[in-house]
Protein backbone atom coordinates (compact mmCIF):
# COMPACT_ATOMS: atom_id res chain seq x y z
CA UNK A 1 0.00 0.00 0.00
CA UNK A 2 1.64 3.13 -1.02
CA UNK A 3 0.49 6.92 -2.18
CA UNK A 4 0.00 6.76 -6.14
CA UNK A 5 1.25 9.71 -7.87
CA UNK A 6 0.03 10.47 -11.87
CA UNK A 7 1.41 9.47 -14.84
CA UNK A 8 0.51 9.88 -18.10
CA UNK A 9 2.14 9.36 -21.57
CA UNK A 10 0.82 9.63 -25.17
CA UNK A 11 1.33 6.01 -26.51
CA UNK A 12 -0.45 7.05 -30.11
CA UNK A 13 -1.53 10.05 -31.97
CA UNK A 14 -2.94 10.22 -35.94
CA UNK A 15 0.05 9.66 -38.37
CA UNK A 16 0.42 13.49 -39.71
CA UNK A 17 -2.29 15.17 -37.79
CA UNK A 18 -1.71 18.33 -38.99
CA UNK A 19 -2.09 17.53 -42.72
CA UNK A 20 -4.97 15.19 -42.11
CA UNK A 21 -7.05 18.52 -40.26
CA UNK A 22 -5.67 20.22 -43.30
CA UNK A 23 -6.86 18.31 -45.79
CA UNK A 24 -10.52 18.05 -43.75
CA UNK A 25 -10.59 21.77 -43.92
CA UNK A 26 -9.83 22.24 -47.26
CA UNK A 27 -12.23 19.80 -48.37
CA UNK A 28 -14.99 21.89 -47.53
CA UNK A 29 -14.16 24.50 -49.53
CA UNK A 30 -12.74 22.59 -52.57
CA UNK A 31 -14.61 20.68 -55.48
CA UNK A 32 -10.65 18.44 -55.77
CA UNK A 33 -10.83 15.22 -54.50
CA UNK A 34 -9.24 14.72 -51.09
CA UNK A 35 -7.30 12.31 -51.79
CA UNK A 36 -5.21 14.50 -54.08
CA UNK A 37 -5.08 17.47 -51.76
CA UNK A 38 -3.51 15.05 -49.60
CA UNK A 39 -0.88 14.23 -52.06
CA UNK A 40 -0.52 17.58 -53.05
CA UNK A 41 -0.21 19.06 -49.28
CA UNK A 42 3.41 18.70 -48.86
CA UNK A 43 5.57 19.67 -45.44
CA UNK A 44 4.65 23.41 -45.20
CA UNK A 45 3.72 23.04 -41.80
CA UNK A 46 3.30 26.47 -41.27
CA UNK A 47 0.81 27.31 -44.16
CA UNK A 48 -1.36 24.27 -42.92
CA UNK A 49 -1.11 25.63 -39.43
CA UNK A 50 -2.18 28.98 -40.46
CA UNK A 51 -5.21 27.70 -42.39
CA UNK A 52 -6.23 25.19 -39.55
CA UNK A 53 -5.95 27.61 -36.95
CA UNK A 54 -7.76 29.99 -38.52
CA UNK A 55 -10.62 27.35 -39.27
CA UNK A 56 -10.84 26.05 -35.76
CA UNK A 57 -11.09 29.27 -34.35
CA UNK A 58 -14.21 30.61 -36.33
CA UNK A 59 -16.04 27.54 -34.72
CA UNK A 60 -15.70 24.53 -37.35
CA UNK A 61 -14.48 21.93 -35.34
CA UNK A 62 -15.69 18.63 -37.77
CA UNK A 63 -12.07 18.50 -39.18
CA UNK A 64 -11.00 17.75 -35.79
CA UNK A 65 -12.71 14.55 -35.32
CA UNK A 66 -10.44 12.59 -38.05
CA UNK A 67 -7.04 13.20 -35.29
CA UNK A 68 -7.06 11.04 -31.96
CA UNK A 69 -4.80 11.03 -29.22
CA UNK A 70 -3.90 8.00 -27.29
CA UNK A 71 -2.89 8.01 -23.41
CA UNK A 72 -1.87 5.94 -20.81
CA UNK A 73 -2.78 6.94 -17.23
CA UNK A 74 -2.32 5.68 -13.86
CA UNK A 75 -1.80 6.52 -10.46
CA UNK A 76 -5.64 8.23 -10.16
CA UNK A 77 -8.29 7.30 -7.67
CA UNK A 78 -11.31 5.54 -8.85
CA UNK A 79 -13.25 9.12 -8.24
CA UNK A 80 -10.74 10.46 -11.02
CA UNK A 81 -12.19 7.62 -13.41
CA UNK A 82 -15.80 7.85 -12.63
CA UNK A 83 -15.93 11.59 -13.47
CA UNK A 84 -13.36 10.94 -16.63
CA UNK A 85 -15.40 8.59 -18.43
CA UNK A 86 -18.63 10.95 -18.22
CA UNK A 87 -17.45 12.11 -21.93
CA UNK A 88 -18.78 9.95 -23.90
CA UNK A 89 -16.74 10.70 -27.43
CA UNK A 90 -14.20 8.92 -25.76
CA UNK A 91 -12.86 5.61 -25.51
CA UNK A 92 -11.44 4.15 -22.46
CA UNK A 93 -10.14 0.64 -21.27
CA UNK A 94 -9.95 0.58 -17.30
CA UNK A 95 -7.98 -1.99 -14.71
CA UNK A 96 -10.38 -4.27 -13.77
CA UNK A 97 -11.09 -4.80 -10.10
CA UNK A 98 -12.61 -8.19 -11.17
CA UNK A 99 -9.28 -10.16 -12.66
CA UNK A 100 -6.82 -7.80 -11.17
CA UNK A 101 -6.78 -8.40 -7.25
CA UNK A 102 -6.22 -5.46 -5.10
CA UNK A 103 -4.34 -6.22 -2.34
CA UNK A 104 -2.12 -3.99 -1.33
CA UNK A 105 -3.95 -1.14 -3.51
CA UNK A 106 -2.21 1.78 -3.86
CA UNK A 107 -4.59 5.08 -3.28
CA UNK A 108 -4.75 9.01 -4.05
CA UNK A 109 -4.63 11.16 -1.20
CA UNK A 110 -5.62 14.24 -1.75
CA UNK A 111 -3.50 17.26 -0.70
CA UNK A 112 -5.80 19.37 1.11
CA UNK A 113 -5.85 16.05 3.64
CA UNK A 114 -2.30 15.80 3.98
CA UNK A 115 -2.28 20.16 4.85
CA UNK A 116 -4.56 19.11 8.16
CA UNK A 117 -2.79 15.95 10.01
CA UNK A 118 -5.69 14.92 11.93
CA UNK A 119 -7.68 14.55 8.74
CA UNK A 120 -4.88 13.10 6.85
CA UNK A 121 -4.00 10.09 10.21
CA UNK A 122 -7.89 9.33 9.91
CA UNK A 123 -7.76 9.12 6.29
CA UNK A 124 -4.64 6.77 6.74
CA UNK A 125 -5.81 4.68 9.34
CA UNK A 126 -9.10 3.77 6.81
CA UNK A 127 -6.85 3.08 4.27
CA UNK A 128 -5.22 0.28 6.02
CA UNK A 129 -8.56 -0.94 7.53
CA UNK A 130 -10.38 -1.09 4.14
CA UNK A 131 -6.96 -3.13 2.55
CA UNK A 132 -7.69 -5.35 5.83
CA UNK A 133 -11.28 -5.98 5.11
CA UNK A 134 -10.45 -6.60 1.99
CA UNK A 135 -7.84 -9.36 2.52
CA UNK A 136 -10.18 -10.64 5.41
CA UNK A 137 -12.99 -11.31 2.92
CA UNK A 138 -11.36 -13.00 -0.31
CA UNK A 139 -9.68 -15.32 2.96
CA UNK A 140 -13.29 -16.09 4.41
CA UNK A 141 -14.08 -16.33 1.01
CA UNK A 142 -11.35 -18.88 0.02
CA UNK A 143 -12.27 -21.16 2.64
CA UNK A 144 -15.46 -21.69 1.69
CA UNK A 145 -14.25 -22.74 -2.16
CA UNK A 146 -14.52 -19.45 -3.56
CA UNK A 147 -11.09 -17.32 -5.40
CA UNK A 148 -10.37 -15.55 -8.55
CA UNK A 149 -12.28 -13.40 -10.34
CA UNK A 150 -16.39 -14.36 -8.57
CA UNK A 151 -14.57 -13.31 -5.35
CA UNK A 152 -12.62 -10.04 -6.14
CA UNK A 153 -15.75 -8.76 -8.10
CA UNK A 154 -17.29 -8.95 -4.66
CA UNK A 155 -14.68 -8.16 -2.58
CA UNK A 156 -13.82 -5.05 -4.28
CA UNK A 157 -17.67 -3.37 -2.76
CA UNK A 158 -15.57 -2.52 0.15
CA UNK A 159 -12.39 -0.60 -1.53
CA UNK A 160 -12.85 3.24 -1.40
CA UNK A 161 -13.34 6.09 -4.26
CA UNK A 162 -9.37 6.96 -3.60
CA UNK A 163 -7.98 3.15 -5.13
CA UNK A 164 -5.31 3.75 -7.52
CA UNK A 165 -6.31 2.80 -11.18
CA UNK A 166 -5.13 2.59 -14.35
CA UNK A 167 -6.58 3.75 -17.57
CA UNK A 168 -6.05 3.85 -21.93
CA UNK A 169 -7.86 7.46 -22.96
CA UNK A 170 -8.45 7.50 -26.73
CA UNK A 171 -10.29 11.32 -27.17
CA UNK A 172 -10.03 13.22 -31.06
CA UNK A 173 -9.22 16.74 -30.95
CA UNK A 174 -12.70 18.05 -30.60
CA UNK A 175 -13.40 16.20 -27.94
CA UNK A 176 -10.07 16.81 -26.15
CA UNK A 177 -10.71 20.47 -26.96
CA UNK A 178 -14.33 20.03 -25.44
CA UNK A 179 -12.31 18.09 -22.37
CA UNK A 180 -9.63 20.77 -21.70
CA UNK A 181 -12.72 23.59 -21.49
CA UNK A 182 -14.66 21.79 -18.99
CA UNK A 183 -11.75 20.24 -17.02
CA UNK A 184 -9.05 22.77 -16.92
CA UNK A 185 -11.64 25.46 -15.19
CA UNK A 186 -10.85 26.22 -11.57
CA UNK A 187 -14.09 24.42 -10.95
CA UNK A 188 -13.19 21.36 -11.42
CA UNK A 189 -12.29 18.66 -9.31
CA UNK A 190 -8.07 19.72 -7.98
CA UNK A 191 -7.63 15.86 -9.48
CA UNK A 192 -9.27 15.95 -13.03
CA UNK A 193 -7.94 19.45 -13.10
CA UNK A 194 -4.26 18.27 -12.84
CA UNK A 195 -4.85 15.78 -15.32
CA UNK A 196 -6.63 17.97 -17.82
CA UNK A 197 -3.49 20.13 -17.93
CA UNK A 198 -0.94 17.25 -18.49
CA UNK A 199 -3.01 16.18 -21.19
CA UNK A 200 -3.45 19.69 -22.31
CA UNK A 201 0.61 20.05 -22.40
CA UNK A 202 1.25 16.83 -24.38
CA UNK A 203 -0.97 18.11 -27.16
CA UNK A 204 0.22 21.83 -27.18
CA UNK A 205 3.57 20.16 -27.75
CA UNK A 206 2.33 17.83 -30.35
CA UNK A 207 -0.10 20.05 -32.10
CA UNK A 208 0.39 23.55 -30.96
CA UNK A 209 -1.56 24.90 -34.79
CA UNK A 210 -4.79 23.08 -32.75
CA UNK A 211 -4.36 23.52 -28.98
CA UNK A 212 -2.79 26.68 -28.18
CA UNK A 213 -5.70 28.81 -28.30
CA UNK A 214 -7.50 26.31 -26.14
CA UNK A 215 -7.49 25.34 -22.57
CA UNK A 216 -10.45 25.79 -20.15
CA UNK A 217 -13.41 27.48 -21.75
CA UNK A 218 -12.41 31.34 -20.74
CA UNK A 219 -8.88 30.59 -22.58
CA UNK A 220 -11.01 30.63 -26.13
CA UNK A 221 -13.69 32.87 -24.61
CA UNK A 222 -12.02 35.82 -23.59
CA UNK A 223 -14.37 35.81 -20.71
CA UNK A 224 -15.59 33.92 -17.23
CA UNK A 225 -18.83 31.97 -17.72
CA UNK A 226 -18.98 30.80 -14.34
CA UNK A 227 -20.21 33.78 -13.28
CA UNK A 228 -19.79 35.78 -9.49
CA UNK A 229 -19.77 32.88 -7.36
CA UNK A 230 -17.17 30.52 -9.01
CA UNK A 231 -14.85 32.91 -11.54
CA UNK A 232 -11.49 32.65 -10.47
CA UNK A 233 -11.32 36.15 -11.98
CA UNK A 234 -8.51 35.33 -14.29
CA UNK A 235 -10.93 37.07 -17.44
CA UNK A 236 -13.85 39.67 -16.93
CA UNK A 237 -17.20 38.06 -16.20
CA UNK A 238 -19.39 37.46 -19.35
CA UNK A 239 -21.88 39.97 -17.50
CA UNK A 240 -18.75 42.55 -17.37
CA UNK A 241 -18.08 42.09 -20.79
CA UNK A 242 -22.29 42.79 -22.03
CA UNK A 243 -22.30 46.00 -20.09
CA UNK A 244 -19.29 47.58 -21.18
C1 LIG B 1 -17.51 21.50 -12.76
C2 LIG B 1 -18.31 20.29 -13.09
C3 LIG B 1 -19.25 19.83 -12.20
C4 LIG B 1 -20.03 18.70 -12.48
N1 LIG B 1 -20.95 18.26 -11.57
C5 LIG B 1 -21.71 17.17 -11.85
C6 LIG B 1 -22.68 16.68 -10.93
O1 LIG B 1 -22.84 17.22 -9.86
N2 LIG B 1 -23.41 15.58 -11.27
C7 LIG B 1 -23.27 14.95 -12.48
O2 LIG B 1 -23.98 13.98 -12.75
N3 LIG B 1 -22.35 15.38 -13.38
C8 LIG B 1 -21.57 16.47 -13.10
N4 LIG B 1 -20.64 16.89 -14.01
C9 LIG B 1 -20.48 16.14 -15.25
C10 LIG B 1 -21.17 16.86 -16.44
O3 LIG B 1 -22.56 16.97 -16.22
C11 LIG B 1 -20.92 16.06 -17.73
O4 LIG B 1 -21.49 14.77 -17.62
C12 LIG B 1 -19.45 15.89 -18.04
O5 LIG B 1 -18.74 17.09 -17.87
C13 LIG B 1 -19.28 15.40 -19.48
O6 LIG B 1 -19.63 16.50 -20.31
P1 LIG B 1 -20.38 16.33 -21.68
O7 LIG B 1 -21.63 15.57 -21.51
O8 LIG B 1 -20.47 17.70 -22.27
O9 LIG B 1 -19.24 15.54 -22.49
P2 LIG B 1 -19.30 14.43 -23.58
O10 LIG B 1 -20.02 13.23 -23.14
O11 LIG B 1 -17.87 14.22 -23.92
O12 LIG B 1 -20.06 15.05 -24.77
C14 LIG B 1 -19.48 16.08 -25.59
C15 LIG B 1 -20.60 16.85 -26.20
O13 LIG B 1 -21.30 15.99 -27.12
C16 LIG B 1 -22.68 16.29 -27.07
N5 LIG B 1 -23.42 15.11 -26.60
C17 LIG B 1 -22.87 13.95 -26.13
N6 LIG B 1 -23.82 13.07 -25.82
C18 LIG B 1 -25.00 13.67 -26.09
C19 LIG B 1 -26.36 13.29 -25.94
N7 LIG B 1 -26.72 12.11 -25.47
N8 LIG B 1 -27.30 14.15 -26.31
C20 LIG B 1 -26.98 15.38 -26.79
N9 LIG B 1 -25.72 15.83 -26.93
C21 LIG B 1 -24.74 14.99 -26.60
C22 LIG B 1 -22.87 17.47 -26.12
O14 LIG B 1 -22.80 18.67 -26.85
C23 LIG B 1 -21.67 17.35 -25.22
O15 LIG B 1 -21.31 18.56 -24.61
C24 LIG B 1 -19.85 18.02 -13.72
C25 LIG B 1 -18.90 18.49 -14.63
C26 LIG B 1 -18.13 19.60 -14.33
C27 LIG B 1 -17.09 20.06 -15.32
Amino acid sequence: MSQAKLRIKLIDHTQNPLSIIYVACRQCYSDKFSGDIFDEVGSDSKKQGEFVSKVVMSGHESPLEHVKFTFAIEGVSRALTHQLVRHRIASYSQQSQRYVKESGFDFVTPPLLVKHPEAFAEFEKIMREIQNSYTKILEVLKIHGVSGEVANQDARFVLPQAAETKIVVTMNCRELIHFFAHRCCTRAQWEIRALAYEMLKICKDKLPEVFSGFGAKCVSLQYCPEGPKFTCKKYPLKEEIFRK
